[in-house]
């Protein structure tokens, strides 16, 4: 009978959008009382636009640093722009789009680096360019009030260096999807506690969280230790679902008791899950769980 049974989940699972890796699975999502959202391109839709442009010089600063900080708008965009072209991150393709939509074709980039979970590095016309949490603190007073109405904003703020000075800020809009409130709701359901899981900052973190109905946040966290994070909860004795869609979390969705990966994310993390969620849609993490868990009580 178990065979027939499991086909039947698993049938199901696919009209519903979910590809089971195989019947093995099934038996994960028995026990799981958590479930780890990542928070970009799971919660949110992970397309970001270009907000805001801020540069250090205000009256104020210029004074500060003797008013030779002398990057416009314009500069610090292109810089960044150009710098953020050679990266595949949502705040990449959103700081490139708006640049070149606002500036026109961005200028080549030397000796690009992409530093996980902090940002990106390179040289562009023969300036040292950073974006990202990369900047030497303390910021400029005007750049550290632009960081904080963005991120009370639930914005998300990058500094923008140049060859060593914090010349600019820009921030990037995400929305969070029309399906989260109602899949976490769904979750809540089921018994599971959601946790929101992510490398932004904690205040845009939690103004995610709050719009969604999720009361454990975790910001912060390094691509790396977002495993380490999956591994501690287990070690707390809980029993941990995992959804993600970047190449970040495959570690992750890997450690976890169940990993589920949106299909609409990268390779890597489909590939590390057990189960993927074809469209996209969290509200299916829910379903999924369910429909797995009616499909072993009907084998038991
Ligand atoms: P998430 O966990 O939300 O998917 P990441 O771990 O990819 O986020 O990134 C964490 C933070 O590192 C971002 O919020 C941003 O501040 C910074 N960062 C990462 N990559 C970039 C980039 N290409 N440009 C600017 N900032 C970046
Ligand atoms: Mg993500």
């Amino acid at each position: 009978a178990t065979p027939t049974a499991l086909m039947v989940g698993t049938g199901r699972g696919a009209q519903l959008g979910i590809l089971i890796k195989g019947p093995e699975v099934l038996e994960s999502t028995r026990r799981v009382d958590t479930v780890v959202l990542d928070k970009t391109g799971t919660v949110t839709t992970g397309r970001m636009t270009l907000q805001e442009v801020y540069v250090a010089q205000d009256a104020e600063d210029a004074k500060g640093s003797g008013g030779s900080a002398g990057f416009d708008e314009k500069d610090v965009l292109r810089l960044a722009g150009a710098l953020e072209h050679a990266s595949e991150h949502p705040i990449a393709r959103a700081v490139a789009a708006g640049a070149e939509e606002r500036t026109g074709a961005l200028p080549p980039v030397e000796g690009f680096e992409n530093v996980p979970g902090r940002g990106v590095r390179g040289r562009v016309g023969g300036r040292e360019v950073m974006v990202g949490r990369l900047a030497p603190a303390p910021l400029p007073a005007a750049l550290a009030r632009a960081e904080e109405a963005a991120a009370a904003a639930g914005r998300t703020a990058v500094v923008v260096t140049v060859d060593g000075t914090a010349a600019g800020v820009l921030t990037v809009a995400d929305s969070v999807k029309e399906t989260s409130a109602e899949a976490v709701r769904r979750l809540r359901a089921l018994g599971l506690t959601p946790v929101l899981l992510t490398g932004d900052d904690e205040r845009v973190a939690r103004a995610v969280a709050d719009a969604v109905g999720i009361d454990e946040v975790i910001a912060e966290v390094l691509p790396e230790d977002k495993v380490a994070v999956v591994r501690r909860l287990q070690g707390e004795g809980r029993r941990v679902a995992m959804v993600g869609d970047g190449v970040n979390d495959a570690a992750a969705l890997a450690a976890a008791d169940l990993g589920l990966a949106m299909g609409t994310g990268t390779d890597a993390a489909i590939e590390a899950s057990d189960l993927t969620l074809v469209r996209g849609d969290l509200r299916v993490a829910a379903d999924a769980i369910r429909l797995s868990r009616r499909t072993l009580s009907t084998i038991k």
